[in-house]
């Protein structure tokens, strides 16, 4: 066997779980970002070792991560981060995947899809407030949620926006940060006043569940925190403030090798 290795350390991913649960309380979940092969650590280990540490949710970004998952026999919950294309729908409800929707049109195609299949479709409300990327504009929540409700084909599971700046201590990110989180407050109230049940509320990546308790809602997303990395180590943060010590996580990848050859060279020679 080749001596280069990236070893996976499975016991740091169960740590790393635990630090974010006992940092966020045990009332709320916990979803897990598996896209990119798991950040490249590997989809489907990685996610069973995550579902056996009572992670309640995974994510992955297109519709043939979540494939992989169902094809190695996962069966928890599985959140579809990207948006598909339509023609895709109809693999999304025979895996039985969870759409962050954000556009009427996507919505009335998932339900000619779901009806096709005689099948209901369970999908989360995605609200921009800042990030510019994907999510509904935050004036259009309330009438987007109500369509998937009222929808005999659709569940409304949950609510989510998806901070932009969260894992920077700038302070002019700390406030924009504020201003998504009170932005995607005020549309959960609303969509609650409208009589409709906004689901699961989730907002924190892992920026969010290092440095903002107010973005934790229901449900945390950390990814790159969970693979080991947090936000509080980049030098742009230390610099904003050199004595924090924030929550920290333990690298799951380590990359090995054998030593082949030493030898000496002069000074200015060309290695
Ligand atoms: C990738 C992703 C996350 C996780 O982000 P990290 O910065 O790795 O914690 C959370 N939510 C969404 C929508 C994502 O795409």
């Amino acid at each position: 066997m080749r001596a280069t290795k990236a070893i996976v350390y499975l016991g740091n991913l169960r740590r790393n779980i635990q630090a974010a649960r006992n940092k966020a309380g045990t009332h709320r979940k916990i979803c897990f970002p598996v896209k990119a092969d798991a950040y490249g650590h590997g989809a489907v280990p990685l996610s069973r070792t995550a579902l056996d540490a009572g992670v309640e949710y995974l994510a992955v970004a297109i519709v043939s991560e979540g494939a992989d998952l169902r094809s190695a026999g996962i069966n928890a919950p599985i959140l579809l981060f990207a948006q598909s294309l339509p023609e895709e729908l109809p693999d999304i409800v025979s895996l039985g995947l969870i759409p962050l929707v954000s556009d009427g049109v996507f919505i009335e195609e998932a339900e000619r899809a779901a009806e096709r299949a005689k099948k209901k479709l369970t999908m989360h409300l995605k609200v921009n407030t800042g990030m510019g990327r994907l999510g509904c504009r935050p004036e259009d929540a309330v009438a987007l949620a109500t369509k998937i409700a009222s929808s005999k084909w659709l569940t409304l599971e949950g609510t989510a926006t998806h901070l932009s700046v969260s894992d920077s201590l700038d302070p002019g990110d700390l406030a924009y940060t504020k201003e998504q989180l009170s932005r995607f407050r005020e549309v959960v109230d609303s969509i609650k006043k409208a009589g409709v049940n906004p689901g699961i509320v989730h907002a924190a990546n892992s920026g969010g569940v290092v440095f903002h308790e107010e973005s934790y809602f229901d449900m945390i997303r950390p990814g790159i925190f969970l693979y080991g990395y947090s936000p509080g180590d980049q030098p742009g943060n230390q610099r904003a403030n050199p004595s924090a010590k924030w929550l920290s996580a333990e690298p799951l990848m380590e990359f090995c090798t054998a030593v082949v050859s030493i030898k000496k060279a002069k000074k200015g020679e060309a290695i």
